[in-house]
């Protein structure tokens, strides 16, 4: 019988007066490692068929790594993940400007997003079947443009059956806008394979958020039908990647969930070399899909891989890409006095 526990393995470093820590899920098979930094995921270790353990997410070594730029690895974006065009929206009468940090956008919460904080251990549990922890941050009233005081958390609770589940909750002061997600970026062979390439990828998405070249959802939904976005039978990515030059790949937002039910299944993704199968469940609308087109092998991964085009795949579960300027699109208004909750799971099977 192999028992569940949560270690705090260790002080990861300090910035400014704040401890920053590396805490460790673990059920006997799978290992989840999370730093308090970005209350970010950086390392997932479970086992192929061969029986030798890998870690198929990327990430880094030390935390010095985290503090420099880097393509929000395995972090919490927020407030509000995905873009906003040119960093405007209004709730009701009231018209708000975020920062413009991806030209002519906003993108992931901005320069100093959920991903930049330091986000304070509120508690953690072991117990018979499931092991976790609940990180809290606060976003005062005005950061990066955003209206209102929020306090945000976000659970990672491992189950025996190697479930990682995610579930945020948030409340504001003012009335706001809110969309978390988790940007772990995977490598199922444990990135004995440079890239995804080789994976298969299952998504039971009937339709599409058509986008403009920023990025920006023109708010048709277009039906995958037997086009390259079309992932309702499961497709080897090499397939697809280089069906979309101006993105480099997938970078697309996939309607994976259009009754907004309960945890739906949102996307499988495995790799025949490892014989890993990850399941992604969420509650969310949709997921944004997003093959590491920018990677440029500048950047080196705890694994010592580059992080190189296409070296993993992101399967970002969320709100429409700006949700606020489409009132077709379900609200991300987050009104004072109500409690924002999202959930995920990611299940390797
Ligand atoms: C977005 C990409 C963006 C990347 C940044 C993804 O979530 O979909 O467009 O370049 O994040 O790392």
């Amino acid at each position: 019988m192999y028992s569940l526990l949560i270690n705090n393995v260790s002080h990861y470093g300090r910035i400014g007066s704040e401890e920053v820590f590396l805490f460790h899920l673990a059920n006997g098979s799978m290992d989840v490692y999370i730093t308090n930094y970005g209350a970010t995921i950086t390392a997932i270790t479970i086992p192929g068929t061969d029986g030798v353990k890998r870690n198929v997410v990327a990430g880094f070594n030390s935390l010095n790594n985290y503090l420099q730029p880097h393509p929000y690895l395995g972090c919490i974006v927020g407030r509000f993940a995905n873009r906003i065009a040119e960093g405007r929206f209004a709730i009701d009468e009231n018209h708000f400007t975020l920062s413009v940090n991806n030209p002519p956008n906003h993108l992931h919460g901005g320069y100093n997003g959920f991903d930049r904080k330091v986000w304070k251990l509120k508690s953690s549990f072991s117990e018979e079947d499931t092991c976790g922890i609940t990180l809290a941050c606060f976003s005062e009233d005005g950061e990066e443009g955003y209206p209102g005081n929020v306090s945000a958390e976000v659970s990672y609770v491992l189950t025996r059956n190697n479930a990682l589940q995610i579930q945020y909750e948030a409340t504001t002061d003012r009335d706001t806008i809110v969309n978390l997600t988790n940007h772990s970026y995977f490598n199922l062979s444990g990135f004995r394979n440079e890239t995804i390439k080789d994976h298969i990828l299952h998504l039971p998405a009937e339709k599409y958020a058509e986008k403009n070249r920023h990025g920006i959802p023109t708010g048709v939904l277009p039906e995958v039908a037997d086009g390259p976005l079309d992932f309702r039978k499961p497709r080897v990515l090499h397939e697809v990647l280089a069906a979309f030059p101006q993105d480099g790949g997938l970078d697309h937002f996939f309607v994976t969930n259009p009754s907004l039910t309960l945890p739906t299944h949102a996307a499988t993704l495995s790799d025949t070399s490892s014989g890993i199968t990850l399941e992604v469940w969420t509650d969310q609308p949709g997921c944004q899909v997003y093959t590491a087109n920018f990677w440029d092998g500048s950047l080196t991964g705890s694994e010592g891989n580059p992080l190189i085009k296409h070296g993993a795949i992101a399967i970002e579960t969320q709100n429409f890409p700006d949700a606020p300027n489409h009132p077709g699109f379900p609200s991300s208004i987050l009104r004072s006095g109500e409690v924002y909750r999202a959930f995920t799971s990611f299940k390797f099977v």
